[in-house]
């Protein structure tokens, strides 16, 4: 059989072919057939490296030979001779696999270097001490590559020689200095392998590639590899690339430099990079010398400027991509030495995005393709100044993202006081709940020692766009004195603190941070996502102030609006607390009736401001005895009232202890009898016997309610079907809001959203109390309520009878914060600073599961359940409204599976759009199997 070709010259090779010549290898190809300036030379394929390691680590047959011939060519196009004294051609000798992997395999220069082709180097560069530096090097590089000879044995040699004459720097060696060095470090390689160092050029090549080769299985790049997920069908073996080299230190014509197509930071449309004049690449990456801005060069070397400028336009028209590049001018003649993409922050790919689109260069599908989802984050928070220097204190869980400075405050209502005077404050909590909601309101951010991404805190924090770090353990609270403690450091009320909720991380004091910027281009960018995406998105909303921010950010409707949040203000909770104390039916049905207008009133703003657009609304979830003090503060509150009760009766004896005592001190008796009447005064005001009564029956009743898991307690439907008057008020206030707006001729899609059922009984309940309802209400007004009556999923058995349950549901929505808990059968609030960390660190899992879903376990729930809902119901709407509805690889899966919609907070939305959009265009490349096997198609987990 013939055995396959080896080598290519660049002009020969397909510069598409990255998965055979490697990106470098491509590249160079590529650039040689576009006529840009390369320097000549030839690729050794990643097909020979695999042949090198079937054949026990030997070159394959003839693969010398191959090179040799090729060899010949690049000479005659360098006009130059390998290993010839008087006119040498030198190479450089570069990995390159694939996929970039960058640092990780090894490159030697300057290669055919050998006593004899010194000399010639001599001549060339007229610069005795750079090439007998450049031999100095290449000799360890190549002991060490090559050879195997240890790289400190090399550095032993130098530093003794510079101490010897007293040199601190390698610049301070002269030429001679570096000959002897060199006779030193020739001394070593034939001591330690016991053989003298290759002289001969095509030995050296023929050890060169061989090392090369070895070095993509070398402990860095396996570990890279592994790390970064490189499959083999990603890159198999790494290429060799032999180039011709060149050299930017042969006087003042010469130069060497990086460049950008584009500016990297700022995307503007002008060529941008550095460059030094008489200098090699190395002096650049060492920082012996600064390099000049690139525009300089439009004076020093105004033809060389010309000709990069024509290079950048052909390379852009090219490769439609902003490419980074290397070169070098050796004696006024510009090479272009290696040609990537290239890498901008997010500011930047918006704006060339959009530029690009304008310049048809790219068209809308590409532009969007460039703006990966986890960029965009970073134009759409506060971040802390990528200049600033300090270090964290603290590091907990990065919970909400966006970074901010305030106050530390360590209760909610404090927070809010502090707030309205305009201060700015962190909330500093061991863990939150619902009725801090206010201290949320007026802080800049959230700092919680407890909970993890799904805490209270989290979610509250994220659905509000405000940054926050919960489960930072490191973290002792002590609200009690007001002061936090980490480490040895006290953070007492009042002191400033930023923390960074996109890392997690605590700062003392005030850190600069810059602003987040949606700017037009990004708006255009995203505009361009919607027209491309099937998938909907909608958002997480609970007033009507969020449900308008999230009609700016381009939600198509509210997919969860969380009752409980309104129930929560100011206003209402004591109202709320009115009604589940209740005694008695009576007394319940009159705290009912204060909440219904207010619920109401909340239904048609939210309704009014979406109009045209659906919005669901869930009813009522979390246990009741969320909306109470918990039992510990209650007790301390009691104990202190007893307290009081018993120093007050003390005090108001005093005076007839002091009659007793001394009953001529006439003037201080009656001035103890005037204290005495006023703190009975006092005492009566204050200090009623009702009170402690009613703080006596709160506590019974909280300690009634309290259970041992409420999570998977007395909640959701479980908590309708046993107090049917909650949700009866509800219903009511839904029904009655959509009635008085249809009547004023609004156009609303509203939805009534069951949570936590797992049974089709539990929603077929709820149903016929809403049909009863409706019919009450529709008599009242008039008018006939169009609405839709849907579940969420969130109990694996849920998933597991979706068919009966879409008999009776016009939509399903998956909960899958509380499905993912519910199948891994991990608490939420506890897993993530307890076990996952450690689970994620061990590779265990590969992610936290209530951040990135599940695809395999969650996953699989849900596509069964899709299967099994739309067999009943073909038309059955179903989205997603969980926190992972906003994470870029869950809404990819969403789509997969052939949801309609995805629900994200408000601050996700544009990451969402952007990432559907994403879905759509790389379902383009998947093969059918692969969309629906999340074992093959979404590799999350081990
Ligand atoms: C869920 O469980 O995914 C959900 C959206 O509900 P909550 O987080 O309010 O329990
Ligand atoms: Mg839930």
């Amino acid at each position: 059989m013939k055995s396959p070709k080896f080598v290519y010259l660049f002009e020969e090779a397909d510069g598409a072919n990255k998965k055979l010549l490697g990106g470098k290898g491509a590249g160079l190809a590529e650039m040689t057939h576009m006529g840009l300036p390369v320097p000549p030379g030839f690729i050794v394929t990643t097909e020979a490296c695999l042949h090198y390691y079937e054949g026990k680590k030997k070159l394959p047959k003839g693969i010398m030979e191959e090179v040799q011939t090729n060899l010949k060519t690049v000479e005659e196009k360098a006009g130059k001779k390998f290993g010839s004294p008087q006119n040498p051609l030198f190479f450089s000798v570069r990995s390159g696999a694939a996929i970039s992997m960058p640092g990780m395999m090894d490159t030697i220069l300057n290669l055919g270097l050998n006593d004899k082709t010194l000399e010639g180097l001599i001549q060339i560069t007229l610069d005795g001490r750079f090439a007998h530096d450049a031999y100095r090097r290449f000799i360890q590089l190549f002991g060490k590559i090559a050879l195997g000879v240890e790289e400190e044995e090399f550095d032993q040699i130098l530093n003794k020689s510079k101490a010897r004459i007293g040199a601190k720097e390698d610049t301070d060696l002269d030429a001679d200095h570096l000959r002897d060095i060199c006779g030193q470090y020739l001394g070593l390689i034939k001591k330690r392998t016991g053989t003298p160092f290759p002289q001969e050029p095509m030995i050296q090549l023929k050890l060169a590639i061989e090392a090369v080769f070895r070095s993509w299985m070398g402990k860095r790049a396996v570990a890279y590899r592994k790390e970064f997920n490189v499959t083999p069908e990603m890159a198999n073996g790494t290429a060799v690339n032999v180039c011709t080299m060149v050299f930017g230190n042969m006087g003042f014509d010469s130069a060497t430099g990086v460049a950008f197509t584009r500016d990297p930071g700022t995307g503007e449309n002008v060529l941008y990079g550095e460059y030094l004049v008489n200098a090699q690449g190395e002096d650049v990456v060492a920082g012996i010398r600064t390099p000049k801005p690139i525009q300089e060069m439009k004076k020093e070397m105004p033809k060389t400027y010309r000709e990069l400028e024509r290079v950048r336009k052909t390379l852009e028209e090219h490769f439609h991509e902003v490419q980074d590049f290397e070169f070098t001018v050796e004696k006024g003649i510009l090479y272009i030495l290696q040609t990537r993409n290239g890498k901008m922050n997010a500011q930047a790919i918006v704006r060339t995005s959009k530029e690009m689109v304008g310049e048809k260069l790219v068209d809308k599908e590409k532009a969007v393709l460039r703006l990966k989802p986890h960029e965009l984050e970073q134009l759409l928070h506060k971040r802390i100044d990528p200049n600033f220097k300090g270090r964290p204190i603290a590091v907990g869980l990065p919970a909400s993202p966006g970074a901010a400075s305030g106050k530390a405050v360590f209760d909610a209502d404090e927070a809010e006081r502090l707030g309205k005077l305009g201060h700015k404050v962190i909330l500093v909590r061991e863990e939150t709940k619902p009725e801090d909601i206010h201290g949320f309101f007026a802080s800049q951010g959230i700092l919680t020692s407890r909970g993890g991404k799904t805490s209270h805190a989290a979610v509250v924090a994220r659905g509000m766009g405000k940054p926050c770090v919960s489960g930072c353990e490191e973290l002792r609270i002590d609200p009690k004195v007001k002061e936090a403690i980490i480490k040895n450091v006290h953070i007492k009320e009042g002191d400033f603190i930023t923390i960074d909720g996109s890392r997690g991380e605590v700062y003392l004091g005030e850190v600069p941070t810059v602003d987040p910027e949606i700017s037009k281009d990004l708006l255009t960018l995203l505009s361009w996502a919607d027209e491309i995406r099937t998938l909907g998105v909608r958002a997480n909303a609970d007033t009507p102030e969020m449900a308008m921010k999230a009609r700016q950010m381009g939600a198509e409707g509210i997919g969860l609006c969380r009752t409980e949040r309104m129930f929560n203000a100011v206003d209402r909770l004591p109202i709320v607390r009115e009604m589940i104390l209740a005694g008695t039916k009576e007394k319940r049905a009159e705290a009912i009736a204060k909440l219904l207008p207010m619920q109401k009133n909340d239904f048609k703003e939210i309704f009014r401001t979406m109009k045209g657009l659906p919005v669901t609304v869930r009813l009522l979830d979390p246990p009741l005895h969320e909306f109470l003090p918990s039992a510990e503060e209650l007790a301390s509150e009691l104990r202190n009232l007893k307290e009081l009760e018993s120093a007050f009766a003390s005090m108001e004896n005093i005076s007839g202890a002091m009659r007793y005592l001394d009953p001529s001190s006439r003037d201080s008796l009656k001035l103890l009898e005037n204290v005495a009447a006023d703190i009975t005064e006092i005492k009566e005001k204050r200090l009623d016997k009702k009170l402690i009564r009613k703080e006596q029956d709160t506590l019974r009743k909280v300690k009634e309610m309290m259970e041992v898991n409420p999570m998977l307690g007395h909640r959701g439907v479980r908590l309708g079907i046993t107090y049917p008057e909650i949700y009866q008020m509800q219903i009511q206030a839904i029904l009655e809001a959509a009635a008085e707006l249809m009547k004023e001729g609004v156009d609303i899609q509203p939805e009534i959203m069951v949570p936590q059922v797992c049974t089709a009984q539990e929603l077929k309940w709820v149903y016929q109390l809403v049909k009863k309802i409706q019919k009450g209400v529709e008599k009242q007004y008039g008018v006939k309520i169009q609405f839709k009556f849907g579940t969420m999923i969130e109990v694996v058995r849920a998933c597991m009878r979706a068919g009966r349950l879409a008999e009776v549901a016009d939509f399903f929505s998956f909960g899958t914060n509380d499905l993912t808990q519910a199948t891994f059968s991990f608490s939420r609030e506890d897993a993530e600073n307890k076990f996952l960390p450690l689970y994620n660190q061990r590779k265990i899992l590969q992610d936290n599961p209530f951040e990135v879903l599940d695809v395999k376990g969650v996953g699989r729930l849900m596509m069964i359940t899709i299967e099994w809902g739309r067999r009943t119901k073909s038309d059955l709407k179903i989205g997603i409204c969980g926190e992972h509805g906003g994470h870029p690889e869950s809404v990819e899966f969403s789509h997969s599976i052939g949801l309609s919609y995805v629900s994200c907070s408000v601050p996700r939305l544009p990451i969402a759009r952007l990432a559907a959009a994403h879905a759509k265009l790389k379902e383009k490349d998947k093969k059918p199997p692969e969309k629906y096997d999340p074992d093959t198609s979404f590799s999350i987990f081990f």
